[in-house]
């Protein structure tokens, strides 16, 4: 009998994550390519990437549709209205687009609306009516599970965690406002964090690592430099801790989770990430001595959350 497959690229700021998954939602194929920087060349590398997976399917593999996330504001046709990560695509017609080029049904969604769908299918927030699901990349992408259904609002743009103001005084975002949560609390935001630690003083080991070039520092080098007990680093994770929880708490007010869960790319250092957030995260939750504690715990389906999700969406239209 022929295998069931759906195909689901999750769509980021630096790559495309595409995965194949079968009947129950096991990934059998993987792959990556990196972010083209214009609309164009991205709708050519979705192509690409959706029959590179296919090519490594057994050819008696049964396609049933093909999911994409995006970050940003995607409608329920399929319409990218604002990527501020994605160079260009604003007012992309994406699902008409791609449905005139595949053979296949296709839907497309928000990248962390579908890394919460996975996780609440498959993951970590199983059996989980009321959840968060944050994912950490480039920016920070929000999932709302909420009595048992996905929030998506009335236009499909709940959810957009990222872009929510932590500090109205703060630093201009790429979407024009200031003080963004994602500007502080997400792979970008831990960079900008260890810049500014760098002007104060405190990163002066990893700095003589790095030839004493400040913006060659990457948030990996701050990871692993933590890991090893360098007091510079592990400032910079203790501010970058403070300013995940602030927004993490901000929203469990609002939406009272039975749990919160942490995904995207940035969890590969995903301990790390838990033990920085910790120590500010309980207290920040109001009435937190008298209500129960939230579990903040990582993405089970991990940096393949988004890609998962996104074909799970897929074989829901199939
Ligand atoms: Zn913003």
């Amino acid at each position: 009998m022929n295998q069931k497959v759906a195909l689901g690229i999750d769509v980021g700021g630096t790559k495309f994550l595409g995965v194949a998954v079968g009947e129950k939602g096991e990934v059998l194929v993987e792959c990556r390519k990196p972010t083209p920087d214009n609309p164009k060349s991205i709708l050519e590398a979705l192509t690409e990437i959706l029959f590179e997976i296919r090519a490594q399917l057994p050819s008696t593999a049964l396609i049933e549709g093909v999911g994409v996330g995006i970050p940003g504001l995607i409608d329920f046709r399929g319409n990218v209205h604002y990527a501020p990560n994605l160079n260009g695509c604003n007012g992309l017609e994406l699902g008409f687009e791609l449905k005139s080029r595949l053979d296949f049904p296709v839907v497309i969604d928000n990248d962390a609306t579908c890394a919460a769908v996975a996780e609440h299918l498959l993951g970590a927030a199983k059996n989980c009516n009321d959840a968060l699901v944050f994912t950490l990349g480039t920016g920070i992408g929000g999932g709302i599970i909420a009595g048992g259904k996905v929030v998506r609002g009335a236009e499909g743009f709940a959810g957009e965690v990222g872009h929510m103001a932590v500090d109205p005084d703060g630093p201009l975002c790429p979407c024009g406002k200031k003080g963004c949560w994602e500007l502080y609390a997400s792979g970008s935001g831990l960079r900008y964090l260890a810049i500014q630690a760098g002007e104060e003083g405190h990163l002066k080991n990893i700095l003589h690592h790095k030839g004493g070039k400040l913006f060659d520092i990457r948030g990996e080098d701050i990871t692993e430099a933590a890991l090893t007990g360098d007091i510079g680093a592990q400032t910079v994770m203790e501010r970058f801790g403070r300013w995940l929880a602030l927004g993490m708490a901000n929203l469990a007010c609002v939406f009272d989770p039975k749990l919160i869960v942490l995904g995207g790319g940035l969890v590969q250092a995903g301990d790390l990430i838990l033990a920085s957030v910790a120590p500010f995260f309980d207290q920040m939750v109001e009435g937190w001595r008298y209500r129960p504690t939230i579990p903040v715990v990582l993405a089970e389906l991990g940096e393949a959350a988004g890609a998962v999700g996104a074909a799970l969406l897929a074989k829901e239209i199939a």
